[in-house]
């Protein structure tokens, strides 16, 4: 099938000053994003922090302007778009937070805050408005009375399925989920992720999914792309990713991962060094430092995304 959403060559640099001379210096966040995603599945971007995958996520939304690339949505570079057309696109793509503390006004009900969306949006009248808000709320798993009350009101996974309930009141395509549970205690985690898992079959929504838990990542994902400073370095279906990572990268990443499996025994890949900075990345690949097969050619140049065997695409000399 055609794909919901396309990004090719995402680039995001950011000035910083450093120091107490203020010497300007180029952060490179995102340095070339490739990344495909399919109508109904979840995509999820693994990677540390830092890595890249936040502002990747933030410019597919267009919540902060990209330097340079592609992000075709439908099909339409949501780069070229003006003010309006970018305000109906927004319909179709919402942003679910990490921090439900931080993300939902305090000083606003909850009723108000799902309705919000739809005013902005001019999206029925407020009979039906009103009816979207009471269904949307019972879906999530709250009850109607909650919609009178404000967010200190509530636990954080109750904050987080408010946080969903905005961005799925709009009935979006696409919803790019920020470490979405990682604010949350490991017992409410599950119970997120399966609420997600529930809506997408509901809705039929496209999920892409920011995470640095590979625990979290595999109990939800389709396919995983892994996110190596700024760079994507490794894509495949998970169940491939997890069991035939090709990417040292990726391979040390999974090795720190307790197996489901006790039977596999999976030796833990230490990597060394630390990780570089964004404002000053390893030339070649940026991996070389760290990498146990580093060869010269490494040094100096860059690897491209390439398909490894179908469907498994990795950026490394070795593959
Ligand atoms: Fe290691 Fe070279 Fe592959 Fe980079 S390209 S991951 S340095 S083998
Ligand atoms: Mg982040």
């Amino acid at each position: 099938s055609q794909p919901l959403l396309e990004v090719k060559g995402l680039k995001k640099y950011f000035s910083v000053k450093s120091g107490f001379w203020g010497k300007e210096k180029v952060v490179r966040a995102v340095d070339g994003v490739h990344l495909t995603v399919y109508p109904g599945e979840t995509l999820s971007i693994v990677g540390e922090s830092g890595c890249g995958k936040s502002t990747t996520g933030r410019c597919i939304l267009r919540l902060i302007e990209p330097t340079e690339g592609e992000i075709l949505f439908q099909g339409r570079d949501i780069r070229a778009l003006n003010a309006a057309e970018l305000r109906a696109a927004r319909r179709d793509m919402q942003l679910v937070f990490q921090d439900p503390f931080a993300s939902l006004n305090p000083r606003k009900t909850v009723g108000q805050i799902l309705l919000d969306p739809l005013i902005v949006h001019g999206i029925g009248t407020p009979a039906e408005r009103r009816k979207r808000v009471e269904e949307m709320i019972e879906i999530v798993g709250l009850t109607r009375q909650h919609l009178h009350r404000f967010p200190h009101e509530f636990s954080g996974g109750q904050r987080q399925r408010i946080g969903i309930a905005r961005a799925l009141i709009l009935r979006p395509k696409l919803v790019v989920a920020d470490e979405p549970v990682s604010a949350l205690d490991v017992s409410i985690q599950a119970q997120i992720l399966n609420l997600l898992k529930d809506l997408q079959r509901e809705f039929q929504l496209t999920y892409l999914f920011i995470s640095h838990d590979l625990s979290v990542v595999r109990h939800i994902s389709d396919r995983v792309a892994v996110m190596y400073l700024g760079k994507v370095v490794e894509v495949a279906d998970k169940t491939v990713l997890y069991e035939r990572p090709i990417h040292p990268y990726t391979q040390a990443l999974l090795s720190a991962v307790p197996v489901p499996d006790p039977t596999r025994e999976v030796k833990r890949i230490l990597l060394e060094g630390d990780l570089p900075s964004p404002a000053n990345p390893p030339a070649g690949c940026q991996f070389h430092p760290r990498c146990r097969h580093c060869m010269e050619v490494c040094r100096t140049t860059v690897p491209p995304l390439k398909e490894a065997e179908p469907g498994h695409l990795v950026a490394c000399h070795l593959g």
